[in-house]
């Protein structure tokens, strides 16, 4: 066969992948999802370093790619051996200095397999996004788009119940702190980040907060437990570890990345032991190993895994303009706070004060720093988390509004499950009632409220859709009780029915008898 034959079966084979393509996805598509491909770059198989890094890469079959000095060592190892005659062919060897860059290598053909096989179908989990280069590249997020602290605030209002200071506190940081982003003045004028520490009880909206503002502003958001924490080289996941997280939140893209939030929860658990001699691997060392992180470093993070090694490529991340939200329940915090205060107020002579602050529901929100560092943070931690605020113990009257009140209310989603049967489900007031004083007693704040309405709404959907004449079903205190049935509204008749879901049940029965 002549050169020319060669080549033109090459073509014919080119264009008839192309036409296949074209036909699949359609020619928008695949102009998109190439423009989408070339904000990832290549790791490399073997020393999984990124092409920004290791230089071009050679593309093998399955999706495999390998770096130049990878390839090298490769082809130093196997060119002892001899592929007969291939040197002698010109096509072959036009197509081999053409995969080299010119740089020629003898006796091995490259055949580019990925090439024939079309662009797409590379999963981005074995690449990673490019950064780009330089760092005069447009702000990404425009200052005018970020909306002020009052429409932040509003925003929140339509999830979170109640914690009117914590929405008010974080609107204005969250405001401030993407200002600075957006606008890169973090250099000139060296302005305090505005990392945040949230002390409230378990249950109260702390985590809540921080994932309706994440999803609100469009931000990648990393949650880590800080007892799993421990210093690097411990069993545990490394401090790091939380920045890895954010980056697959980020969908690997490094620079999305870095202007996400990170939430670090259970902050409490890693406070100072008081009087140990034993190693603290997992309290004031993690605060410590924190420290660089909270304040802005270059930090290198596995891509797609928590922990660093050999088979897992490296990018770098910088925490600058990342917001660290670290949230607690700081147990006994309180009682520090009253004995500050009672040593406070009875220097004079008022002794019968004593017990004033015992009764003080709201005592955790005049937390200082000072009580925190008795409570077992260091002070270079808490420098660090500028913005302090506390969340409240919610009461009756929250629990029933978180109830059916949030855009996307717990009551709101059965109602609408059961509309889809033409269902309508109601609460009475009783009914709410009794579930929020149900709820109180676990002391597990409004995360106790889905496992009762679980608990109870399991019978509902099991039974009404038995029986296709249900038009409506109201729930009672006497049901969450225990003590009754909830009443059911026949839609063919239209009035009142008394009859519990089980008397309905009998009756058909009787229908089918
Ligand atoms: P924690 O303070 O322990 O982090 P969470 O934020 O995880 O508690 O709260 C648990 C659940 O309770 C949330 O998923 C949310 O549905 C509900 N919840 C808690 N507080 C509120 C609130 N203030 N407004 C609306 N829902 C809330």
């Amino acid at each position: 066969m002549s050169d020319f034959d060669e080549k033109d079966i090459d073509k014919k084979d080119i264009d008839e992948t192309e036409k296949k393509d074209g036909q699949l996805t359609g020619q928008a598509d695949g102009e998109k999802e190439k423009e989408k491909e070339s904000d990832y770059e290549d790791v490399c198989f073997i020393c999984r370093r990124p092409e920004s890094k290791a230089g071009k890469m050679f593309k093998l079959p399955n999706n495999i790619t390998v770096c130049n000095d990878c390839m090298h060592k490769t082809m130093d190892t196997v060119s002892q051996f001899d592929y007969q005659g291939m040197l002698n062919n010109p096509a072959f060897m036009d197509d081999l200095n053409k995969n080299m860059n010119g740089q020629g290598f003898p006796n091995i053909r490259f055949v580019n397999l990925s090439d024939l096989q079309g662009e797409g179908g590379i999963p981005n989990k074995q690449r990673m996004k490019k950064k780009k280069p330089g760092k005069d590249t447009e702000p990404a997020l425009d200052i005018k788009n970020i909306p002020p602290p009052h429409k932040i605030k509003a925003q929140l209002d339509d999830y979170v119940i109640g914690q009117e200071h914590a929405k008010k506190v974080i609107s204005v940081a969250v405001y401030n702190h993407y200002k600075r982003v957006a606008t890169g003045t973090m250099d000139d004028i060296e302005i305090e980040k505005s990392n945040m520490l949230m002390i409230g009880p378990t249950g109260c909206g702390k985590t809540y907060l921080v994932k309706t503002l994440a999803r609100l502003l469009d931000v990648p958001l990393a949650i880590a437990d800080a007892t799993s924490l421990t210093e690097a080289g411990y069993i545990g996941d490394d401090i790091e570890s939380v920045l890895s997280k954010l980056l697959m939140a980020a969908d690997n893209d490094a620079e999305k990345a870095e202007r996400g939030i990170v939430f670090i929860d259970e902050i409490d658990k890693i406070a100072k032991k008081k009087n140990t001699n034993s190693r603290d691997v997992s309290g004031e060392s993690v605060q410590q190993g924190l420290l660089r992180l909270l304040e802005g470093a270059d930090v290198e993070v596995p891509v797609g895994a928590n922990s660093k090694n050999a088979m897992v490529p490296l990018t770098t991340i910088n925490t600058r303009n990342i917001l660290f939200i670290c949230g607690g329940a700081f147990p006994d915090l309180e009682e520090i706070i009253k004995q500050r205060l009672t040593k406070q107020t009875s220097i004079g002579f008022n002794a019968e004060l004593k017990d004033r602050f015992d009764k003080d529901k709201n005592i955790l929100s005049q937390v200082t720093v000072e009580d925190l560092k008795k409570f077992g943070m260091i002070p270079e931690f808490l420098g660090r988390l500028p913005v302090i605020y506390t969340l409240a113990e919610l009461d009756k009257d929250m629990m029933i509004k978180i109830l059916k009140e949030p855009k996307n209310a717990i009551l709101k989603q059965y109602q609408k499950l059961l509309e889809l049967d033409e269902v309508k489900l109601e609460f009475d007031e009783g009914a709410l009632e009794a579930i929020a004083e149900k709820a109180m007693k676990k002391d597990t704040g409004a995360r106790a409220l889905r496992a009762i309405i679980e608990e109870f709404m399991l019978d509902i959907m099991y039974e009404i859709p038995k029986d296709d004449n249900i038009g409506r079903v109201t729930i009672t205190r006497e049901y969450i009780e225990g003590t009754g049935g909830p009443v059911i509204d026949i839609r063919s008749i239209g009035g009142e029915n008394p009859d519990e879901l089980k008397v309905i049940e009998d009756k058909s029965t009787e229908q089918k008898q």
